[in-house]
């Protein structure tokens, strides 16, 4: 596929609208993802952004361009830290054991590794530089208790991102945590002054003894990795304020340039139709849904489905469905890997060609996955028609095989198309006869094809989307 990449739209938060997307460097693409914090497993929501996020980015490869992404791992913040102390085990042997869960999680969802995953414990130095910075800047100050704060007064686009006007902040009226709401916006902390409540977390450093907030840990990490100004910023709805809108603050307050060119954020997840909570018993972790026996990549395909820009509900339903949309692609790779019809004089080509620029449209449309996904099982639906009639040649089949294996290195559900679930030539041509015995209507020859198939251990299912087989469990 030819690379005509100045088609791809991206909708920038920073300005509410879709934009055409361009990198600062031509053809590379550096792009920052607010990654895990690691004080417990990551939920479904979570993965929901990241697997939207990993979805972007091999579009953007699939494009052609060079993808530089860099996912932090939040490993020292007030959670990380309440969680180890409560187990009363050091703050690294608690994030040792989610960070290692995390990367197990995201191999099964098959997210493509990121260039770098730096941790926050190991970049405490830049983050000093930045709030030594940005003190000397006059954008920060001491606080009574030690504690370093940033004063939202002094930056002029504060609030910017999340659309809000701080009004009539009560001078030096701060908060140190590092989750709160926009009623509460005020300065927030850049540096925490240790207390006892900290027990051994903490780093001596130039500007006291303490440790980060959260939101300076993300403005040092990007731009140590990716320069001053990055090209896609991406993290879920619920980081915007105050995270990201902080991490502006922070950066451009010190580099004096703007901070992300396009802004992506990826919408909420409900549960069966709720907020997901612990106390609402809706909560799952992917190891939840991987013990009650789904496949992973069914959750990804489920997590993918839905556009990024839209609340996701997420239902056992659902994943049901996706079950059988996975079955449905897998079964028609394998079923492309052994037919060898007579050719369909044009008409695979022509069907490609409409797939291919349909597919291609709708992910350069701001990642319109909902249309993408239409457009592939359409085409499916008629080829599948074709081979019923035996009018698929083996390379026609062969090409088109090529073409969807290609296009699941962006989507990456289907995957490895196992050899030994490959039907034998005289089971595929019992099948055809069957198929044209029940377009006769003759359902005695019918069934006595599926007691052959079965003999052979293969089980013929006639579904609402015709017909699909599969190798009997033994
Ligand atoms: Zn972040």
């Amino acid at each position: 596929m030819e690379t005509t990449v100045e088609n791809i739209r991206l909708y920038n938060t920073l300005t509410r609208r879709k934009e055409k997307f361009e990198p600062i460097e031509k053809g590379t693409v550096r792009m920052y993802t607010c990654g895990p914090t690691v004080w417990d497993f990551a939920h479904i929501g979570n993965f929901r952004s990241f697997v939207f996020e990993d979805l972007l980015r091999r579009w953007l490869k699939y494009r052609g361009f060079k993808v530089v992404q860099v996912m932090n791992i939040t490993d020292v913040d007030d959670r990380t830290i309440a969680a180890s102390r409560k187990q009363g085990i050091p703050l690294d042997e608690h994030t040792g054991r989610y960070i290692k869960a995390f990367f197990e999680d995201i191999a099964a969802l098959n997210l493509e590794r990121a260039e770098h995953y730096p941790r926050a414990t190991g970049n405490i130095p830049e983050m000093v530089t930045l709030i030594k910075k940005l003190i000397e800047k006059g954008y920060a100050y001491k606080g009574e208790d030690g504690s370093i704060y940033y004063d939202i007064s002094k930056f002029k686009n504060y609030g910017e991102l999340s659309k809000f006007k701080v009004e009539q902040l009560q001078a030096g009226a701060r908060v140190k945590v590092d989750e709160y709401d926009k009623a509460e916006a005020r300065d927030f902390a850049l540096w925490k002054a240790w207390t006892e409540d900290e027990g051994n977390v903490f780093w001596e450093t130039e500007i006291g003894k303490g440790r980060p907030g959260w939101h300076i840990e993300c403005s040092a990490m990007s731009m140590k990795y990716l320069g001053e100004t990055l090209d896609i910023h991406t993290g879920g709805v619920d980081n915007m304020f105050p995270h990201h809108e902080n991490e502006i603050a922070q950066s451009e307050a010190v580099t004096g340039r703007k901070f992300v060119n396009c802004w992506v954020h990826c919408e909420h997840l409900l549960v069966e139709g709720k907020r997901m909570a612990k106390r609402f018993g809706n909560y799952y972790t992917l190891r939840d849904l991987t013990k009650l026996g789904h496949d992973p990549l069914v959750v990804r395909y489920l997590l993918l489905s839905t556009h990024y820009r839209q609340q996701f509900n997420f239902t056992f339903e659902g994943l049901n469905a996706a079950k059988n949309a996975i079955d449905r692609l897998r079964n028609f790779t394998r079923r492309l890997s052994y037919t060898d019809g007579s050719s369909s004089k044009g008409k695979a080509k022509h069907l490609a060609e409409h797939f291919k620029s349909e597919f291609t449209e709708a992910m350069d449309d701001d990642v319109n996955v909902g249309s993408a996904l239409a457009a592939l099982f359409e085409f499916v639906r008629e080829v599948n028609n074709l081979i019923d009639v035996n009018s698929l040649s083996k390379e026609e089949a062969r090409e088109i095989y090529d073409l969807i294996v290609g296009f699941d290195k962006v989507l990456g559900v289907i995957g490895e198309v196992k050899e030994e679930e490959k039907l034998p030539k005289e089971a595929e041509e019992l099948i055809l006869k069957r198929e044209e015995a029940r377009k006769a209507k003759d359902w005695k020859t019918a069934d006595e094809i599926r007691t052959q198939l079965k003999n052979m251990g293969i089980i013929i299912e006639d579904t609402a989307q015709g017909m699909k087989w599969r190798m009997e469990k033994h």
